[in-house]
């Protein structure tokens, strides 16, 4: 070992170790937006950092933390778990998994009766469409433009965005790709693929893509074109789902039953890595008859499934999604009066539920509002796949008067963006004469 690149970690602060260690654009990027120091605490809707700084999470974990941080039901529920037995032997039953799977089938949509259980996003995605592909025979797969379904080769495959996608090349083959929102255009790719497609994988609201809602009707027409072509139809709700569009599933807006549903961020109720894809009885046929054909080694364990059941049961509980909805709607009409002072800055102000992103004119623009929000201590992000987009997904459960904060934290940011556009623009005319 070479000491001389080594250095005290004691000495260290945590950006020097994300620097040397971890990954030092990652650092740059998030010393730039302000955030140089590291998170230390979370309760609610609030994040701690390690100079004592207090933040307003309205981030949320892009669609993890919907109960909050720590909601103590879920906690206390992990820690029983932790304290018998946090992983599965994986040669024996367990409990936690058997009730998480009773009550996924609950609240999902009729028709969808298994589930199976891994650990992030991606792999729930990866999941689905090798099950799409073994209950069809068919190997050709549509997904749509800007859509995100993660970062591992098969995920990738089907998410919608070049600069994701082309260091990676090639990825699996026969992925086709349309347009969002477009149900013409996924008739004709069907039409034209002859009888090859497994699936067709979308989200009911595109999360990464920059919170677009697609047109009333899209997806009741989805699952119109689908059925008639025989092609499965994936629903990816990791981010819409479990309340977080003023419905449990966002599916439910349009009373569209998928074939295939995947599951992720919110399901471990903001405390424990969770994801889930789950099927109809046909579509699950070919997996009964050979259960190893896809497994995982920590998927199901009974720590994450206990946090998962008890999330459900806040979010019913505490009536959840009905409450994104109210207080979205609200919310979402008094960021546009306030964004509306802005036209030059921004073009759309949209969302549904608790689901909500403001598109800006441009990326520099979108870049100095969330820093100008952090420094209030706000948080919250850009879209991965448009990062003029900056999404805000609050906790379900955030008390009303912390969304007049945030409202007034917009307000002062926008006017503090607008003025360092107006003396750019002030200074660069100056530099032309
Ligand atoms: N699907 C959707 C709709 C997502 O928003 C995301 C993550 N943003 C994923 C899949 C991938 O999830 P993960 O990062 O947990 O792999």
């Amino acid at each position: 070992m070479d000491s001389t690149s080594k250095f005290s970690q004691d000495q260290a602060t945590t950006f020097e170790i994300y620097q040397r260690h971890v990954n030092s654009g990652l650092a740059r990027l998030l010393a730039f937006m302000g955030l140089d120091a590291e998170e230390v605490r979370a309760e609610g809707v609030y994040v701690w950092d390690s100079k004592g700084r207090k933040f307003i999470d309205f981030l949320g974990g892009y669609g993890v933390f919907n109960f909050g941080h720590r909601h103590p039901r879920i906690v206390q529920a992990v820690i029983e778990q932790l304290d018998a037995m946090p992983l599965s032997s994986k040669i024996m039953m367990n409990r936690k998994q058997a009730e998480l799977a009773q009550k996924l089938a609950e609240i999902t949509p009729k028709s969808i009766e298994k589930f199976f259980f891994c650990n992030s996003g991606t792999e729930a995605v990866e999941g689905a469409l090798k099950i799409a592909r073994l209950a069809t025979g068919r190997k050709g797969v549509i997904y749509t433009e800007e859509g995100f379904h993660g970062k591992t080769a098969g995920s990738l495959s089907a998410t919608g965005r070049k600069r994701y996608r082309e260091p990676f090349e090639p990825l699996l083959t026969n992925f086709l790709e349309v347009p969002f929102g477009d149900a013409s255009a996924l008739e004709q790719a069907c039409e034209s693929a002859n009888g090859e497609i497994c699936a067709f994988i979308v989200e009911p609201i595109q999360g990464e893509g920059g919170i677009r809602v697609p047109p009333e009707g899209y997806l009741k027409d989805v699952r119109e074109i689908t059925r008639k072509a025989g092609v499965l139809l994936v629903l990816d709700e990791v981010q819409t789902g479990l309340g977080r569009t003023g419905k449990v599933f966002a599916c439910e807006h349009e009373a569209v039953a998928p074939d295939l549903i995947v599951l992720g961020k919110a399901l471990g109720g903001g405390v424990v890595p969770l994801a889930s894809f789950g099927g109809t009885e046909q579509v699950w046929q070919k997996l009964e008859e050979d259960p190893l054909l896809h497994t995982s080694t920590f998927g199901g364990n009974p720590l994450a499934c206990s946090a998962g059941v008890s999330a459900i049961e806040v979010l019913l509980k505490e009536k959840l999604a009905k409450r994104a909805e109210e207080i979205g709607s609200g919310f979402l009409s008094r960021l546009r009066e306030i964004c509306g002072g802005y036209r030059e800055l921004i073009r759309e102000v949209r969302g549904k539920g608790l689901m909500v992103g403001i598109d800006f004119a441009d990326r520099d623009f979108a870049e100095l509002f969330i820093a100008s929000l952090i420094k209030a201590g706000i948080l919250v992000a850009f879209a991965l796949n448009a990062p003029q987009v900056v999404r805000l997904e609050p906790p379900l459960n955030t008390p009303e008067p912390v969304f007049e904060e945030v409202l007034s934290g917009v307000s002062q940011a926008l006017s503090q963006v607008a003025q360092v556009i107006s003396n750019y623009q002030g200074a660069e005319k100056y530099a032309n004469l």
